[in-house]
């Protein structure tokens, strides 16, 4: 059995496993994919100290300095279930979707999540070209360019507003009738000079030069008809969905999906800790996601030394 076992090979995941082998203790790491969503990035500017990065390559270092240290590394392993220890203290138990089931003393849960996607022609072949998830990473790669804004709710508004300060004009596409988002930023949005808001629009296509986003085509739900924008950006924020399904009756999750962690990292199991873009933390980036596993796994090791002596 573990001292710790990771779920999850991601930034947060990576972090979580160094910082519990550096304490000396058992440590193994199950991951369906190394790397995480930093494998589908291309340019990564914003993680402090290296000014500029490539997804890859991160995923390369954070796979080395895992490797480094005395960490049980099964990649391509799907964890399917949680059962949680019977008696405190006791082990919990991690099942695989290919049978096996791991056991540890503590768990740490590092699943990431999922940018949802429109699923129109375009939009996989130019993600990377224009078409882009997250506005914290990628909004200074289009200033002075027109983007689009795909989404009206909470976090669709927040990345229009945010980009607007930084391109020169955006539109952003709701399906609905209205917006979703507080009034509070409806307001703000509405009173910026380079926004245009469209509501009521099915975006239908992703269009591209062979190497970039040239524009899209979204269908005017009322009317049928079919308008065409101009624009070199296309981001999508029509939700983030945490890889969690298979949390479902073990932890305790939010509406939305997201384990609920405290500021230590503790879930709602004992000895179950959680960090990173599957948890309820705000504001998903590589450094919170690094903090919040390291955070976890000192968190596991302060639990671990509470447990009386076997
Ligand atoms: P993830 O990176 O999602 O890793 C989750 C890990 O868990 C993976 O190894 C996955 O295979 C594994 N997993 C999932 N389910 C299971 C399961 N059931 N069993 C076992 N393993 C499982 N952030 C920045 O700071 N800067 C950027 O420039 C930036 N650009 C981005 C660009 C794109 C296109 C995307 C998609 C994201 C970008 N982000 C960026 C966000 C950043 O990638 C995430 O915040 C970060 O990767 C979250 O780390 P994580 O470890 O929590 O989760």
């Amino acid at each position: 059995a573990f001292d710790v076992l990771v779920i999850g090979g991601g930034p947060a995941g990576a972090a979580a496993a160094i910082y519990a082998a550096r304490k000396g203790i058992r440590t193994g790491l199950a991951a369906e994919r190394f790397g995480g969503q930093v494998l589908d990035t291309m340019a990564i500017e914003n993680f402090i100290s290296v000014p500029h990065t490539e997804g890859p390559k991160l995923a390369a270092g954070l796979e080395q300095h895992v490797k480094d240290y005395d960490v049980d590394v099964m990649n391509l392993q799907k964890a399917a279930k949680l059962i949680p220890a019977r008696t405190e203290g006791g082990l919990i138990e991690v099942q695989l979707e290919n049978g096996a089931s791991l056991k540890s003393k503590t768990v740490i849960l590092a699943t990431g999540a999922r940018w949802r996607q429109m699923n129109v022609p375009g939009e996989d072949e130019y993600r990377n070209k224009g078409v882009a998830y997250c506005p914290h990473c990628d909004g200074p790669l289009f200033k002075g360019k027109r983007v689009a804004v795909i989404g009206g709710g909470n976090s669709g508004v927040e990345a229009a507003i945010d980009l607007a300060g930084i391109v020169a004009h955006v539109t952003l596409i709701e399906f609905d009738s209205q917006l979703r988002a507080d009034a509070v930023l409806q307001r703000k949005l509405a009173s910026l000079p380079n926004v245009a808001i469209v509501t009521s629009a099915l975006t239908t296509e992703v269009h591209g030069d062979g190497e970039k986003v040239t524009g899209l085509t979204y269908k005017d739900r009322n009317s049928d008809a079919v308008h065409r924008v101009d624009l070199e950006g296309i981001f999508v924020q029509i939700g983030l969905v945490p890889n969690t399904e298979w949390l479902k009756g073990s932890v305790a999750l939010s509406p939305r999906g997201e384990i609920e962690t405290d500021f230590r990292g503790a879930t709602s199991i004992p000895g179950v800790f959680a960090g990173g873009d599957a948890t309820t933390t705000p504001y998903k980036q590589i450094v919170i996601a690094m903090g919040e596993g390291s955070k976890a796994a000192l968190s596991a090791f302060d639990y671990l030394i509470r447990l009386p002596a076997a």
